[in-house]
């Protein structure tokens, strides 16, 4: 027979796996009434089996993320380094889930954009939503969308190599909270600006390129594909590639791919 110590030893044990099972996973783990009271017997101390409300949360980790995020954002709104801030109404700095497994990556904020201080509104970003909601079953918060520069450039411009150069590290902060599984790239602007390359959409897509080591895909922005309906199908081919990954079906193989790792 082992020693009663030797069985509130092993109860303890197991007892702080069941704790660790509980805010690990669905933060309650449901046991036998005989094995519940078997436990609250031979444990000196009552044995919790159905763990409480979150502590200071068991969405913690969610909610510290939130706040990452939030605490760039207000850096943002101060910014001023590259002088698009003159031409602002409010800086667009991202929307969706701080723990997105697929963040969208447009070029800059449009005017509605600027106006409501959101990306992707408007018809484009409509668009936009279709591809997740229908195309992909999956809600616009669960994912994450923002852009390279978080201020309108005028006239809806392309940024220039200065703008990318000073708004680009915000957007590197974002992802390092996030800590996508996918990358996509919305528009050749976004796709060449971050692989640092001339090279068209066209020869872009198709294939998974690395970011910061984080894998990318490349597709057409929304706004051409309001141009160009023709081109929706090839958007949605690449969408199947990324949501075969984000499903665990295929694993991203970034060989044949451009790899982009900003040195300074
Ligand atoms: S675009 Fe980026 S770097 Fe330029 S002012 Fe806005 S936040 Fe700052």
């Amino acid at each position: 027979m082992p020693k009663p110590e030797d069985i509130q030893k092993i109860v303890r044990e197991v007892a702080a796996l069941v704790k660790q099972e509980a805010k690990a996973t669905r933060g309650a783990v449901t046991l036998s009434p005989e094995v519940a009271e078997w436990l609250q017997s031979v444990h000196e101390s009552p044995v919790v089996y159905e763990s409480p409300a979150p502590e200071s949360g068991a969405h913690a980790p969610h909610q510290e993320l939130a706040d990452e995020l939030a605490a760039i954002d207000a850096e943002v709104r101060q910014c001023t380094q590259c002088g698009l801030n003159a031409g602002r109404r409010n800086t667009v700095f991202g929307a969706g889930n701080s723990r997105a497994d697929l963040v969208f990556v447009g070029e800059a904020p449009g005017a509605e954009e600027d106006r409501q201080g959101a990306p992707f509104v408007g018809r484009a970003g409509m668009l936009l939503t279709d591809i997740i909601v229908k195309g992909m079953k999956m809600r616009r918060e669960d994912v994450y969308i923002c852009n390279v520069l978080k201020c309108r450039p005028p006239e809806n411009r392309d940024p220039s190599p200065e703008e990318v150069y000073y708004c680009e590290p915000y957007l590197l902060r974002q992802l390092e909270v996030i800590q996508p599984k996918v990358i996509c790239a919305l528009g050749r602007i976004a796709a060449q600006t971050l692989l640092k390359t001339t090279e068209s959409t066209g020869k872009l897509r198709g294939r998974w390129h690395s970011y910061h080591g984080i894998p990318f895909r490349v597709t057409y922005h929304p706004a051409y594909l309001l141009r160009n309906p023709a081109d929706k199908k090839k958007c949605w081919e690449d969408i199947q590639e990324i949501m075969k990954v984000l499903n665990g079906e295929s694993t991203p193989d970034m060989g044949g791919g451009l790899i982009a790792q900003r040195l300074i």
